[in-house]
């Protein structure tokens, strides 16, 4: 839940090479078992069985950090109180699941330890701007500059890598934390090491609040560990994988779909999507594994979320080609079972198909462009999976003119990188009030709170539009020259109250709504159009760009289909054939997953020509029809999920 920061302050900085490792040629089926100290004396045989049983093929399980599962001879690395005189749970699970032919795993946590180290090196620990540790539950925060992280914990690591025979290793809470568990602000640490660095650095004091400097500061800091990490790692075990939450210097980007109970409303069923398509797309040579968290939220450790939230979650990591990901704390044995029930069926169906989820790359051709917490994204996320518009999400520009994209899709931000992609023919479309900042044109002014509408003013152009002239504007708009040719106009905030005089005052203006640039390929929504959506799901807005998607796509869209919008659909390639994934939504309601309804009769149309479709969870094969470039067949039915394979032959 405390991945955000880091994820996007470490995003821009190039990291090291990924290693091709197993966790991109193989089928990953990844179950974490979260151990609790007390579990140190549980029986590794019954435990790796039951993971077996699961089909689970990577074991995730507690190695040390805050409590050691083996008997560590490092100083200040505690064993756990639980386990017992003579036992190894760690090497003993390592060697049943290299028995079964299951991966391991390692997870540590460095973030905090424990009294003795602190009385003996108080100055490893990170210090409150009063100069107070931070203690939690009896454990010590640690600052990543201190002794503890910058020298001590890869003694711990070396003795961990030297003997065991891990196939990878895993960092829970990498780095300094400004919230605790409970969420109480901590604040930025203040110990010695930090402000001699930070002064060595940048030649001042360190700020009482974070600035801008102190972000990149911390950031840099995780960074040099993160990578001192990773080539220890590499140096030991060269096939092991380094799994951290940080995107780069890693070989697996973690992520979590989780729930929490004062998370703001409404709930983002596309977790698992926006989290595994934006790592395997923002750094294509590593692989994404995005953790289903079984909990309703820390306090809650043991209750679960719906199990048909899990089937979303699940399907849609392998639906953007990431691994099968499923965690629990504790062992399997589960007071609440149902998490478990529903991770089941959909691995053992993923086991017997396994095939078709190893190296899959997407095959998108619209890429869009933001962050994942904005608003504005996450409607034209929605809106392009509601049109079944296969896309990318990126978070960084590395990969645009290394690999085709008709169209590119800016939802906060429209940076100069665009510039080449539009020289070079491509198709943009901004969605926000911020002037493009690869085009040179002129802006007068921007409304911050825009309550008014969008004229249409040439109704002809956009076909959804047929029954409204009126569109719903809020929030900022940007005020370009008038122009008596836009398509679409501001109407300027007007009376709305009392009845009598609503909109009596309404004034239509020559300012343009919609902006065509570059000859026609760039678009330019001066207005908020996603954020609209995501909090009013209007269907004007969604005629809008409907229509504005068509005319960017001349060539015609990649997939083309009569889905429910509650259907979402992915195209990746795998080799030489294509696979149409596709999931059904439709149980979400508020703050509710059920069973979805099984759907009848998707027709689909996509690029290509394909000799063979086969829809493997139904056991079907829809007879193609292939004409002008292009492959269609008609899907009898849908139930939770379906994966189509598309051969050339
Ligand atoms: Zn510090």
């Amino acid at each position: 839940m405390w991945k955000g920061i880091l994820f996007l302050v470490l995003a821009a900085v190039p990291g090291v090479e990924a290693a091709e490792g197993w966790w991109l040629r193989e089928p990953v089926r990844w179950l974490q078992t979260n151990f609790r100290q007390t579990d140190a004396a549980a029986d590794a045989k019954r435990l790796v069985a039951e993971a077996a049983a699961l089909r689970a093929n990577v074991l995730h399980v507690g190695m040390g950090g805050i409590a050691a599962y083996y008997p560590t001879r490092v100083p200040f690395h505690p064993v756990s109180p639980y386990l017992p005189e003579g036992k190894d749970l760690f090497g003993e699970v390592l060697a049943e699941a290299h028995e079964r032919g299951i991966r391991v795993v390692g997870r540590f946590d460095f973030s905090k330890t424990r009294k003795p180290a602190f009385d003996s090196h108080p100055e490893w620990f990170f210090r409150k701007v009063n100069g107070e540790p931070v203690v939690y539950n009896g454990l010590y925060s640690v600052c990543i500059n201190g002794g503890w992280y910058r020298e001590h914990i890869f003694r711990i690591l070396a003795e961990a890598l030297d003997r065991y025979e891990v196939d990878g290793l895993f960092f829970n809470m990498f780095g300094n934390q400004s919230r605790d568990y409970s969420g109480i602000f901590v604040g930025h640490c203040h110990c010695d090491s930090c402000k001699t660095r930070f002064r060595a650095r940048y030649g001042r004091d360190l700020p009482r609040e974070p600035d801008d400097e102190y972000r990149r500061f911390m950031a840099e800091c995780a960074r040099e560990v993160s990578e001192r990490i990773g080539r220890l790692i590499r140096d030991k075990r060269p096939d092991a994988g380094y799994f951290n939450y940080i995107q780069e210097t890693t070989d697996g980007i973690m992520s979590e779909s989780n729930t929490a109970w004062a998370r703001p409303l409404p709930l983002w069923p596309y977790a698992s999507s926006d989290n595994v398509n934006r790592a395997r797309n923002s750094q294509p040579g590593k692989a994404s594994v995005n953790l289903c968290m079984q909990f309703v939220d820390y306090p809650w450790r043991f209750a679960t979320v719906p199990g048909a939230e899990i089937g979303l979650r699940l399907w849609q990591n392998l639906a953007h080609g990431g691994a099968l990901a499923f965690a629990v704390n504790g062992t399997l044995d589960q007071q609440d079972r149902q998490a478990v029930d529903a991770a089941r069926p959909i691995f053992a169906w993923t086991a017997e198909h396994e095939e078709y989820y190893a190296a899959q790359e997407s095959a998108a051709r619209v890429l869009l462009l933001g962050g994942s917490e904005s608003e504005s994204y996450r409607g034209l996320f929605r809106l392009l999976s509601e049109e079944h518009i296969p896309f990318a999400v990126s978070d960084n520009m590395e990969w645009l003119g290394r690999r085709p994209f008709d169209l590119v899709i800016a939802s906060d931000r429209a940076p100069t990188g665009l510039r080449d992609h539009v020289a070079g023919g491509g198709r943009v479309l901004v969605a926000h009030a911020r002037k493009p900042e690869f085009i040179d044109t002129r802006v007068q002014s921007t409304l911050p709170n825009a309550q008014g509408y969008v004229r249409v003013r040439a109704g002809e152009l956009f076909p959804s539009l047929k029954r409204t002239t009126l569109l719903m504007l809020n929030g900022p708009f940007t005020e370009t020259a008038p122009s008596g040719t836009a398509e679409l106009t501001l109407i300027p905030p007007s009376m709305f109250g009392p009845p009598e005089l609503i909109h009596t005052d309404m004034a239509e203006t020559d300012i343009p709504a919609l902006q065509w640039l570059e000859s026609g390929r760039v678009a330019w929504l001066p207005w908020n159009l996603g954020a609209l959506y995501h909090r009013m799901s209007l269907p004007a807005h969604a005629g809008l760009f409907r229509d504005l998607l068509n005319r960017l796509l001349p060539k015609g869209r990649q997939l083309v289909s009569d889905a429910h919008p509650l259907v979402e659909m992915t195209l990746m390639r795998q080799g030489g054939r294509m696979l149409l994934h596709l999931i059904n939504l439709s149980g979400h309601s508020q703050t509710a997953y059920f069973p979805p309804l099984p759907t009848t009769a998707i027709r689909v149309s996509l690029e290509g020509e394909f000799g063979s479709a086969r829809a493997l969870r139904s056991g079907r094969k829809p007879a193609v029809r292939r004409a002008a470039g292009r492959t269609e067949f008609v899907l009898l039915e849908l139930r939770d999920y379906e994966l189509v394979v598309l051969e050339r032959k």
